[in-house]
């Protein structure tokens, strides 16, 4: 059996399907109507989540499987133990994935297993005049885009977040929804994905995201941004040296390494505005930046900037947002 058509592995986060999912089938249709091939969509969870939702997205067919005990922990194991066992039964060429927290971890696990390449984060594909996947990244901390190629198949990709419009939704589109149950797959090394980051914070989802960098002093520090954050119904987030020095969990990190966000409002705080950082924030709506140093490189893409201290300027914003 040769390899066709393009299959969208469609995440799900308590029973919701993550947006990404429908990003990537708009650009999935668009590969497949090229190829002359059909969208699949893998989801994976437990009973009742909208499989339906996918074929008006754009999916042919969906393959559901759905098992409430194996699924019942986020466990990326066995997540992609099924991803895998399905690609081997139905070849798909093309394979993409949200390059989120899940996407990144169950993606190169299926590639290794099945001996494929995997291209992470990319940010835009294309086919090529011999039918073959161009997967397209930054690379040299975003300097340069690569165009890669892969000579193995299936072509496996994890795409970024919000690069991709969402497939527009067309309830008149039909297909097909298969249903099994997972593989019996025993995880012995027990790994499991924090359901902090699923429920409670998931920034890139946040419309008001309150940064701090190192000219935060302290990880106390963060009850001040915390409390700015909580009054403009927000979250707050780091530059990648505080999560490596320990202050905040990776999941809050922002940038190319971390999270991409693109919030209605995003505050930096004693962030000096490196490449790495703004790759993951840039396309905020309204950017904010204070900052002690009137040449911080920040403050060339915000909207405000404002040249002062944060222990000074939060609590003075904190004052006037309570007594509006
Ligand atoms: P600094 O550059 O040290 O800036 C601190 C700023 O705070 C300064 O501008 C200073 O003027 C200001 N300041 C100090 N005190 C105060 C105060 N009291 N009030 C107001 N302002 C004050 N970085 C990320 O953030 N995310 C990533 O995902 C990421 N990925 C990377 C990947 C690679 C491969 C590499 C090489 C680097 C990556 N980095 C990433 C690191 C990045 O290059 C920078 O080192 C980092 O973003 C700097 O963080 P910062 O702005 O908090 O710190």
């Amino acid at each position: 059996m040769e390899y066709k058509g393009v299959l969208v592995y469609a995440e799900q986060r308590n029973q919701q399907i993550h947006k990404v999912t429908y990003e990537l089938l708009d650009k999935g249709r668009q590969l497949a109507d090229q190829l002359g091939v059909q969208v699949y969509c893998a989801l994976l969870g437990p009973a009742d989540i909208d499989a339906q939702e996918l074929i008006y997205r754009g999916a042919d067919v969906v393959y559901y499987i759905e098992d409430n005990e194996a699924f019942n922990e986020p466990d990326e194991l066995v997540y992609a133990r099924n991803l895998q066992d399905l690609i081997v039964k139905i070849k798909p060429e093309i394979c993409i994935s949200g390059a989120t927290s899940l996407g990144r971890s169950v993606a190169p696990r299926v590639a290794a297993a099945i001996g494929a390449g995997l291209t992470a984060d990319c940010t835009d594909l294309q086919i090529d005049e011999d039918r073959k996947l161009i997967q397209i990244r930054p690379a040299f901390s975003e300097n340069i885009l690569a165009h890669i190629k892969s000579e193995c198949m299936p072509q496996m990709a994890t795409v970024r977040y919000k690069e991709f419009s969402e497939a527009k939704r067309d309830i008149s589109r039909t297909g097909e929804i298969i249903k099994s149950s997972s593989l019996d797959y025993q995880n012995d090394a027990m790994v499991f994905i924090q359901e902090l980051s699923q429920k409670k914070l998931d920034i890139s989802e946040a419309s008001v995201v309150v940064s701090a960098g190192t000219g935060l002093r302290s990880p106390e520090d963060f009850k001040l941004l915390s409390e700015l954050a909580d009054l403009l119904n927000g979250v707050v987030a780091a530059s990648r040296p505080l999560v490596e020095g320990g202050f905040i969990s990776k999941d809050h990190q922002v940038g190319y390494s971390g999270n991409r966000v693109k919030p209605k409002i995003y505050i930096a705080c004693g962030i000096s505005g490196a490449p790495q950082h703004l790759a993951g924030m840039k396309d905020s709506e309204t950017i904010i930046a204070i900052n002690t140093d009137p040449s911080a490189p920040i403050f060339s893409i915000a909207d405000h900037g404002i040249v002062g201290d944060l222990y000074e300027v939060v609590p003075l914003l904190i004052n006037k947002i309570k007594s509006m």
